[in-house]
């Protein structure tokens, strides 16, 4: 039998990660003008940070269907940092956060004085149990990936990698990669997501990503951060499997321009989980236009203190100004401030701005900013495409080793120092991007122009959305009633 209850309720529940909940917090910026319950699942740690340092709370107070929730993600307060507590968190979400969340999901189902009860769930596809909780409970689930398309096909592809041989590898990292289909003649081993270098098949990490992205193919659809015109033959490809796909990004986008049509935007809509220092706005305002090279490498990334001091030797030498993030959390190995030769601390004073967190976004935009040194993280990647700023990649891990190849061999609106970091390295390309602009600007405007065409009106990633917003609605006036699966 049927339930009648037309106006949907989702729950949107994110890897609890700065670069994940960020952008799924901005999936529920766009569904929420669409009249449905939004359930929005933080961790309990995130979800302290997020209201610290943001109007988050204000600023979603603005729809009376939207409520926040959060759930422990099984580290201790104080073991939150970097990449590493990442992959524990695999663990502890599994052992920890699973009952919690399937007791929430039941108590949601059912009707709570005005809201309705769960009519489908928006869960980030690296959460290993979320798909498995689903089903039992009977809930339409959709999975959203916040990495590239290109990385979550070559993730798929894995099985298929493995079967050719040509995983796992050792020796030359430069060997071509013929298994991935749509990406023959440009990928080579190092460009592969980083868990496929791998020694070892059973290795932890790696078997948790490869089965999550398998186990996509059980969930009735997949939400990817991507837009049709940078990712379409991927995609394609991608839809050859899971023919259910939105590709509905670049999502900072897509929310800033609805919020704007609504005038709802506000200058504080950023939802970072680290204090945002404005003091680097003001310093852009005194440079020279297209003079600056921004450098971040993300939320995660941790680099010891050599790399650090690679790093700064080369932006020094290169003799242009630049605007660092250094998250105190980010250098291994000392403190950052400790000893720092003379000659780096005169040229930063000069001609350097350093900081603990930007405003990304806004800096992004800065006419003063004419290069981008990034990690190749997904949101990053995005946000300088949008605002058509040419970057130097360094990927650290995960998806980014991939970002990169495309961001330099494929889109061609950058270059590519992967697995170098030695100064004379970072001074030459950050030079050659800042330097011969001019060689990279057709491309990378073009880019720019395709992404704000496609979340304006009649834009693919605004249809898109359009698509998804209808398929939630009939997935509430279908669900059935919540009776768990017998296994
Ligand atoms: N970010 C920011 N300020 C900073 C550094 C990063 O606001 O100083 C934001 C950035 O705009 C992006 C996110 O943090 O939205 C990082 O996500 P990404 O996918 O690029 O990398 P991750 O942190 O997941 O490695």
């Amino acid at each position: 039998m049927e339930r009648e209850a037309a106006v949907p309720h989702v729950l949107i529940f994110p890897f609890p990660a700065q670069g994940h909940m960020n952008s799924m917090l901005k999936l529920a910026e766009l569904l929420c003008p669409a009249d449905m319950y939004i359930t929005f699942l933080n961790s309990d740690h995130n979800h302290q940070r997020l209201l610290r340092f943001t109007d988050a709370e204000a600023r979603f107070s603005h729809w009376p269907k939207f409520r926040f929730e959060s759930i422990t993600d099984g580290l201790p307060d104080d073991g939150h940092c970097s990449a590493e507590s990442t992959f524990e968190m695999f663990n502890t979400l599994e052992s920890i956060t699973r009952p919690l969340f399937r007791d929430l999901v039941i108590s949601l189902s059912h009707p709570q004085q005005e809201i309705p009860p769960l009519s489908c769930i928006i869960a980030d596809g690296i959460i290993p149990f979320v798909i498995d909780v689903a089903e039992e409970l009977n809930i339409p689930i959709i999975s959203f990936r916040t990495i590239s398309a290109c990385s979550f096909w070559a993730y798929f592809c894995i099985p298929k990698l493995i079967a050719a041989g040509e995983l796992p590898f050792q020796g030359d990292m430069d060997v071509p990669i013929k298994s991935v289909p749509g990406m023959e003649g440009f990928l080579r081993r190092r460009d592969l997501p980083s868990f496929c270098r791998a020694e070892e098949l059973n290795d932890h990490v790696f078997q948790t990503v490869l089965s999550a992205t398998q186990e996509t193919t059980r969930a009735s659809a997949l939400i990817l951060n991507s837009f049709e015109d940078l990712e379409g033959p991927i995609l394609s490809e991608i839809r050859s499997r899971l023919p259910k796909l939105y590709a509905i990004g670049p999502l900072h986008a897509h929310s800033k321009t609805r919020l704007l049509e609504q005038s709802l935007l506000s200058s504080l809509s950023a939802n970072s989980l680290w204090e945002v220092d404005r003091s680097c706005m003001k310093w852009l305002d005194s440079q020279p236009p297209k003079s600056v090279v921004y450098v971040s490498f993300g939320s995660l990334a941790v680099v010891g203190r050599e790399t650090l001091l690679e790093f700064w030797y080369g932006l020094v030498r290169s003799g242009i100004p630049f605007l660092w993030v250094v998250r105190s959390d980010s250098v291994t190995g000392g403190n950052v401030n400790e000893e720092i030769p003379g000659e780096l601390v005169e040229a930063t004073t000069e001609r350097g701005c350093l900081v603990g967190w930007a405003p990304q976004e806004e800096v992004l935009a800065h006419p003063a900013v004419g290069g981008f040194l990034t990690h190749s993280g997904w949101n990053s990647t995005l946000e300088s495409i949008y605002t058509g700023v040419p970057m130097i990649c360094w990927p650290y891990f995960a998806d980014q080793q991939i970002n990169s190849r495309f961001v330099s061999e494929v889109w061609r609106v950058g270059v590519d120092m992967k697995d170098t970091c030695d100064r004379g390295t970072v001074e030459k390309m950050v030079k050659e991007v800042m330097e011969r602009r001019e060689e990279l600007m057709g491309s990378v405007d073009r880019l720019a122009k395709l992404a704000r065409s496609c979340v304006s009106q009649g834009g693919s990633s605004r249809s898109n959305m359009d698509r998804l917003i209808k398929d939630i609605r009939s997935m509430a006036r279908s669900s059935p009633k919540l009776h768990p699966k017998k296994k």
